[in-house]
């Protein structure tokens, strides 16, 4: 299957502490931060419509990228609701409470999910293969969620499936010599040109009535 990755970036300013830090990112500072979100999908192959052609429309990926992201946290400090300092900073002007520790990490998780949630509303058919945010220049931290297994088992059984055909196509050569047995050989080699889980267990079972 054809694979398309597509990637929009933005950029904000921000201030944080983290509290149990040992050095600097202890005090209140400011960043300017960058956020980088990659798609991952199959092009929209549906004729007048918007994204024809596109994994998805850059637009529309920047409008998310804005309101969402841009947009609540530029020009204001992003406080950790258990920070020991919390009463003497949320009621500064510009200060955003936030459920985590500020960290570039944790950001990054954050853009991602709320990234994820627009993304389900608009019915994207893709995944998001990562989400990178820069805390500064030279340091940035990448979220790519939650490993989706299922993707890999599924390659797996393909591969299985295969090696198992080919194995039961030569023990039918080997095993059937007898004229009478053409067609439960036809049956069989039919079969074998499917390739999905209820033919994978029609060819088993169809397997030992010949051992048999
Ligand atoms: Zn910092």
């Amino acid at each position: 299957m054809e694979k398309f990755k597509v990637t929009k970036e933005i950029e904000f300013d921000y201030g944080h502490r983290v509290p149990f830090h040992k050095s600097k990112c202890f005090n209140c500072h400011g960043h300017r931060a960058k956020v980088q979100v990659t798609l991952e999908g199959k092009l929209v192959n549906i004729m007048g419509n918007n994204d024809f052609g596109m994994v998805m429309d850059f637009s529309k990926i920047k409008e998310i990228l804005k309101i969402k992201i841009h947009d609540k946290f530029d020009h204001k400090f992003l406080l950790w609701t258990q920070d020991p300092l919390y009463e003497k900073i949320i009621d500064i002007p510009g200060t955003v409470e936030i459920n985590f520790v500020p960290t570039a990490e944790n950001l990054a998780k954050y853009c991602y999910t709320i990234i994820q949630e627009e993304l389900h509303k608009c019915s994207f058919n893709g995944t998001i293969t990562n989400v990178r945010f820069y805390e500064t220049p030279t340091s940035y931290a990448d979220y790519e969620g939650v490993q989706d297994n299922s993707k890999v088992f599924e390659e797996i059984r393909e591969n299985i499936l295969e090696d198992v055909t080919d194995i039961i196509e030569d023990r039918i050569d080997e095993k059937i010599q007898d004229e009478e047995d053409k067609i439960l050989r036809e049956e069989l080699k039919q079969i074998c040109l499917e390739n999905d889980n209820s033919e994978f267990i029609k060819k088993d079972k169809l397997y030992h009535k010949i051992k048999g």
